[in-house]
């Protein structure tokens, strides 16, 4: 194909109203030059002088939205042009145009161009006409985007200032909590600093000091572990996930006998290992375990089963009690969400536990499920993939 004749039938479709004298004079006054893919021909914020028309192949037009997003506009292919503000005023480019697939493209630079315009007034005309058009298209765009922006703004503010509240009300339950045991240990002390008092009474005066204190500890530490958890990359080995399971049941068998619950352990031998942090990981499965055991109605059972599937370790803790209600199923891993009342019966707690397992699970590359029944019970499934490699034998 001879391409000056090709590239005069596209300019003359690209602008229509000029004419075969006028589109035969760009092209003398322009260069057709050929480009491979992935060549930058316009870039975003430069003062660069040329006008692009493209007589084969495709380009995109990208533009940068902030530090670490560029959206790509649309594809331009032939009898599209672009940079045409750099022909009207000095303005930087707006946009960022790339070749992506080799391209012809006919090359017009300013000097040329002014030279040109001088000569012949229709054609300013007809390209005039063109650029406002496409002018006018491109504000669309921009309004378009903008409507989009808006939108992205007004959810983001919502969440925002739910969060805010959460954050609020957090603090408000926060102080309570801490409040309530200091206070407690408080008088407990002075009743040991001003009061005469025999070994039986001091013993229990101490004892319910410890428990207290205990019980500030264990909300403190809930706190600065959610930190480090989102803070810290944790140094992952090779952890034995039955272990963790059997040493969170052990330290919390004298709660389950308060709660009259019963733990049960169903697990296969040969679980394959994961890869872990095994304070973090044994974290999450106390949590809940803690949970169950705490939701559970009395005398009911805790079951926890352990079983590879699909490259997969998963970890059931299923308990028969209260259920969550599937209004709130959506919030219950959300940081600081806490549902106080269920039927008749007060829960205490913060709205962390939950929180923090799923952290603790997605920095595993794992994932939680849960499954519930109001007024039946709960299961939580925790999925992480397993250690390629040799199972391990019990
Ligand atoms: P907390 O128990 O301190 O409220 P969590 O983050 O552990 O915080 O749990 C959030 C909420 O999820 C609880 O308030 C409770 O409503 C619900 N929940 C969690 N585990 C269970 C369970 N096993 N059975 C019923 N409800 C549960």
């Amino acid at each position: 194909m001879n391409s000056i004749p090709a590239a005069v039938q596209i300019i003359r479709q690209a602008f229509p109203g000029i004419s075969q004298a006028e589109a035969n004079e760009l092209v003398a006054i322009g260069e057709v030059k050929p480009y491979a893919p992935g060549v930058i021909l316009c870039k975003e914020n430069a003062i660069e002088e040329t006008f692009f028309i493209i007589l084969e192949g495709e380009v995109t037009v990208t533009k940068i939205i902030n530090a670490d997003e560029k959206r790509a506009l649309k594809h331009l292919g032939e009898g599209d042009f672009f940079g045409e503000m750099g022909l009207i005023h000095n303005a930087p480019r707006a946009a960022t145009v790339e070749t992506i697939s080799p391209v012809r493209v006919l090359e017009i630079h300013k000097t040329a161009f002014d030279r040109l315009l001088q000569k012949t007034s229709s054609m300013s005309l007809a390209m005039v006409r063109e650029v406002s058009r496409r002018l006018s298209e491109n504000d669309e765009m921009a309004i378009e985007d903008l409507r989009l922006k808006a939108g992205e703004l007004a959810s983001a503010y919502q969440r925002l200032a739910q969060e805010e509240l959460a954050r609020r009300e957090f603090l408000t339950t926060i102080a309570h909590e801490l409040r309530t045991p200091l206070t407690t240990a408080r008088g407990f002390l002075e009743m040991l600093r001003f009061h005469e008092l025999d070994t039986i009474q001091r013993d229990e005066i101490l004892s319910t000091v410890a428990r207290n204190v205990e019980q500030i500890v264990t909300l403190v530490n809930d706190i600065l572990f959610l930190q480090e958890v989102e803070l810290l990359e944790p140094e992952m080995h090779p952890v034995d996930v039955r272990e963790l399971i059997v040493g969170a049941v052990k330290s919390l068998t004298s709660e389950a006998q308060k709660a009259e619950t019963h733990i049960q352990l169903e697990a296969v031998s040969g679980i394959p290992q994961v890869m872990g942090h095994a304070r973090s990981l044994q974290r999450a499965f106390l949590q809940l375990l803690d949970n169950a055991i705490k939701y559970s109605s009395a005398g009911s059972e805790v079951v926890i089963s352990i079983e590879s599937r699909s490259d997969t370790v998963r970890v059931s803790i299923a308990d028969h009690g209260v259920g969550i209600p599937e209004h709130i199923r959506p919030y219950i891993f959300d940081r600081y969400f806490h549902l106080e009342e269920v039927g008749d019966d007060l829960y205490g707690g913060l709205g962390l536990g939950l929180a923090i397992t799923k952290q603790v699970v997605e920095q595993h590359n794992g994932r939680i499920e849960v499954e519930s029944q109001e007024g039946k019970g709960s299961v939580f499934t925790v999925v992480l993939p397993e250690l390629r490699g040799e199972p391990v034998e019990f």
